[in-house]
């Protein structure tokens, strides 16, 4: 038994089953056990590698991405360039880096992060010398200004609760005990409203999942949009209206039961970004996409900055590059696996990449 997992039995065992969404929200961000608090999940060494960790074209594309919309904008003058879940810092320091070339734009920049690890903070503070961050434990506190912010693999670290339909309802799956470990089990049926526009369908015996941080999150972020321009890109694996039971644990890079080892095995589920979007409308704001990860790459122009690049590549560092490429846009990789959601103001034309 992991420390967390002993922990979690003896609060089971005083206070009964607890909610799956708490039982991720503890694995993942306890401060002295949990999984981002304690484990280097990036890299190669890692338990996963993200996008900005596979090659610095993903930054730089949506850096520039996000320095057009500033143009079409009207070029504020103070804007915010935002990151929720900044992982090693490895995204904000590429985009930072390509939107040099457009010094209106880069001198116009406040960096804001949102990341719960301290662990992390300071990586980020390290990787992000010189950009002067401001951390935050949440949205609610960026500034009011114009934003502009990314959002890469920062919804699947989120909580989820799962629903079983019933003929009478909705069971929540709980993580109880058996024989002294932990178990799933199920609460008895009930009704729940945020899930009645799912009756239509779902049939009994299906699972659905709702995050409950998720839609206060991406209000926060569209009201400052809405108020003061600017555009937001969430990308996320995933997909429109979620269905069954995603959620899934990886130990030490390869997948596990999530209630094997709590604290030591990184917890996500799949992103629905039905409810993103429906929050952002809610708060005025537009919503486009979402568009499969290599089209919007592709549309961004990765493919003649990844030749650009080639040009001055021989040998394995040459193959490691292309297979890097392929990685982040093909269609078996990430290309379609992943999803990108743009929220942009009311009036304004989508960000590039997300034209219909
Ligand atoms: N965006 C990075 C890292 C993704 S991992 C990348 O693409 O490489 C998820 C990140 O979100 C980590 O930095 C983690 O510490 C952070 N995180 C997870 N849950 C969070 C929460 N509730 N509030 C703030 N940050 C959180």
């Amino acid at each position: 038994m992991t420390p967390l997992a002993a922990r979690l039995a003896a609060r089971i065992a005083a206070d009964g089953p607890m909610r799956g969404a708490d039982y991720m929200a503890v694995c993942l961000l306890d401060p002295e056990h949990g999984y981002y608090a304690t484990r280097e999940p990036f890299g190669q060494a890692g338990d996963f590698v993200t996008a900005p960790e596979i090659s610095q074209m993903f930054g730089e594309v949506l850096g520039l991405a996000l320095a057009q919309a500033w143009a079409e904008q009207g070029a504020p003058a103070r804007v915010v360039l935002a990151e929720l879940g900044p992982g090693r810092g490895t995204l904000m320091a590429d985009m930072l880096r390509a939107v040099r070339a457009l010094p209106a734009f880069a001198a116009a920049i406040e960096v804001h992060l949102v990341e719960a690890s301290a662990r992390l903070r300071a990586q980020q503070a390290d990787r992000l010398q010189g950009h002067a961050p401001t951390w935050h434990d949440s949205v609610d506190s960026l500034p009011e200004a114009p934003l502009f912010l990314v959002a890469n693999e920062f919804f699947d670290a989120l909580p989820v609760r799962q629903f079983l339909r019933h003929p009478n309802g909705w069971c929540e799956r709980m993580v109880g005990l058996q024989g002294g470990r932990l178990a799933w089990g199920l609460s008895p049926p009930a009704p729940l409203q945020a899930l009645d526009h799912r009756l239509a369908d779902t049939v009994p015996g299906e699972v659905v999942e709702l995050c409950p941080a998720a839609p206060g999150i991406l209000q926060a972020v569209a009201e400052r949009i809405v108020r003061h321009g600017g555009a937001a890109l969430v990308i996320d694996y995933g997909g429109w209206r979620s269905r069954g039971d995603t959620l899934q644990a990886l130990h030490r890079g390869a997948p596990d039961d999530p209630l094997a080892h709590p604290g030591e095995a990184d917890l996500t589920a799949h992103v629905d970004f039905e409810p993103l979007a429906s929050a952002a409308r809610a708060a005025g704001a537009a919503a486009a996409g979402p568009v499969g990860q290599g089209l919007l790459l592709r549309r961004l122009g990765i493919d003649a900055r990844a030749a650009r690049l080639a040009q001055s590549l021989t040998g394995a560092a040459l193959e490691a590059h292309r297979a890097a490429h392929r990685r982040l846009t093909e269609p078996g990789e990430m290309g379609t696996l992943f999803q990108a959601l743009a929220i942009h103001p009311p009036a304004q034309a989508p960000p590039p990449g997300f034209d219909p």
